[in-house]
Formats: structure tokens, sequence, C-alpha cells
């Protein structure tokens, strides 16, 4: 199961301060259209794909306590048609297989597998964004489409056992070792574990006599505990050192959140993201990191998509293979 929480009032999660809401937008002509210009687009687009604008229609439409108003959906409208592929075709493409069941739940947002709902709060799941506006509606469809694409499984999401062979890992690999890969041991992204680990014994500095694989196992099961003392040397300072050099906006929330996923959330900056029994689920980082990859795609806000890339360069590989898979 996926359900979670999302939101200004969703108990012990994702809850953001004033000064996180007020973060400025990162610049993208897509959120700054004017209405005419979107209302072209959009009249343009139907003109040419009835069909598409009928499945949309009739998933906008439903669903308990639904308050989409005419701006909004002139608004997601814009940014489906307006998406890249293969991410406008996917969107489309899976509409009929899941739908929205409550529009306002009165704090958070989540999918609900059993049922095949997208469930949210209005307006904050809709409207501003420091992520960009309409990232958490994106989201929670991107959870739809996992679960019901079944490109490789027929109940479940995808994420969970999909693979593409990996040239690094010279293996067929799943998304969860992927992000396992890039967070702990890919010695190509700087911000791994062992590249940060490998910097520290390089320098000499505190904790450089620790043992790298020990150090990994331990952050692995979330605690320093049970470690030597030289190894807990090189535990606090691989930790703190990823916590300086990450960045602690809206923009690493998804970084920082699956980082989290794989670590019992002691690489988790600043309190962002899922609590950590939501991680004792080993498919749960999977099928956030799709979820947040396809609603940056959908949202078009380059720079949180920018820094997915950075931290996870081969979890990417697979998420656009993935992508290519169920768009093409
Ligand atoms: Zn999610």
């Amino acid at each position: 199961m996926f359900a979670e929480k999302i939101g200004v009032n969703g108990g012990n999660s994702w809850n953001r301060s004033t000064e996180e809401i007020n973060d400025p937008q990162t610049s993208d002509s897509r959120h700054s259209a004017t209405n005419e210009e979107k209302n072209n687009t959009i009249i343009a687009y139907e003109e040419e794909h009835p069909e598409d604008a009928a499945k949309i229609d009739k998933f906008i439409d439903a669903g308990d306590n639904n308050k989409l108003t005419e701006d909004d959906i002139r608004n997601i409208k814009y940014l489906i048609y307006t998406a890249e592929e293969p991410y406008r075709s996917i969107y489309i493409r899976f509409l009929q297989k899941y739908k929205i069941g409550d529009g306002d739940l009165g704090g958070g947002a989540y999918y609900r597998p059993w049922k095949h709902t997208v469930n949210y709060t209005y307006p904050d799941s809709f409207g501003d964004d420091p992520r960009g506006a309409y990232t958490t509606f994106f989201h929670e469809c991107g959870h739809g489409i996992g679960d019901q694409a079944n490109e490789t499984k027929w109940l479940g999401s995808d994420t969970e056992n999909y693979k593409i062979y990996s040239e690094a890992l010279g293996k067929k690999v799943s998304l969860r070792e992927a992000i396992e890969y890039d967070v702990y041991y890919n010695e190509g992204n700087p911000h791994s574990m062992t590249s940060i680990a490998n910097n520290i014994i390089a320098s000499g500095k505190s904790g450089s006599t620790g043992n790298v694989e020990n150090v990994i196992n331990a952050m692995k099961s979330g605690s320093s505990g049970g470690l030597g003392k030289d190894d807990v040397q090189l535990y606090n300072a691989v930790k703190n050192e990823y916590q300086r050099t990450t960045g602690r906006d809206a923009t690493f929330e998804a970084v920082t959140d699956v980082y989290g996923g794989v670590s019992h959330n002691e690489l988790r900056n600043k309190g962002y993201g899922h609590s950590t029994d939501y991680w004792n689920d080993t498919t749960n980082p999977g099928k956030e990191l799709w979820a947040e990859y396809f609603s940056y795609n959908m949202a078009g806000d380059q720079k949180n998509l920018d820094n997915l890339r950075e931290y996870f360069p081969e979890s990417s590989k697979v998420l656009d293979q993935y992508a290519a898979d169920i768009g093409g």
C-alpha cells in the first residue's frame, strides 16, 4: 500500500512553514502563460484531439467534494497539453484506469490503490506549490499510473518489478536497486555516500579512519549504534557533509525524501517527507521517485527535475525507459 499524507494538515509529514511556501517559484514559461494563451492552446489541441478532451473532462469532473474551478481546469489542461512526450501521452492513456475519489479531504493527499482513486485537499493540492503549481495533483496521478499501467505487474505497482539492464551494475536492476546504488555506491554520483566518504578519507579529517562498508550498512539500517568509534566518526562526517551540501529548499524535497526512504530517514534533510514507517515497505522509495519524476515532468519544473536527475543518475535511466515503454 502506498497511502500517504502530503499537505499542510497532513499529520507529521510534509508540513511546510510559511517561509517555504513563499519560496520564489522556479521560472517556467508554462506557469506564466496568460489565460488567453492557455485558452488558445486548449482550443487548438482539443479541436485536433476531441477524444483526449472527452477523457480529461470525464476524469476532472468526477469524485466527491470536487471543487476544481474553471480556472483550475484551464491550468491543468494547459499543463497536460503542453507536457513533453512521452509524458502527455502517458497521462492521457491511463486516465480511465483510476479516478478522483475525494477532491477535498481536509488535509493531505494520497493514492488509494485498492480503490484506484487519487484523493486531494482543496486548494492545497492544486494551487501554489514551491515545486510548481499542481505538482501534487500530478504526483498522485503518477501513483495511479504506476499502479495501473500494468507494464510488468497486474496487481501492484509496476515500479516494484520493472527492470532494465544497467551497464554500471552489470545486470538487470529494479528501480529500488538503482536507487540504492545511486544513494550509496555510485562513484559517478558526487552525492553518493561512497563518494562523500572517499573524499573525507582522502582529506584526512575526522572520520578518515572509518570503514566505508560498515558505515553504509549502518546507514541502511538507520542508526550508527553498534559501530566502533572510528566508524561512528565517519558515519557522522558523511551524514553532515551530505546535509551541508544538499539544498534545503523545496527543489530538493523529492531528493531528500527518497534518500530518507532507503536510510530510515537518516538522510532526510530538514524534516520534509514521509514517515519512517512508510519506508518499511521497501517498494515505496521506487513508487515515490516515479511519482515525483512524473509530476515534475508534467508540471514542468526544470530545477526540481534537474536535481532529481543529478542525485539519481542511474535511477533516472530506469525511469526514462519505463516512461518510454508505457508511453510508446
Ligand atoms: Zn507519493
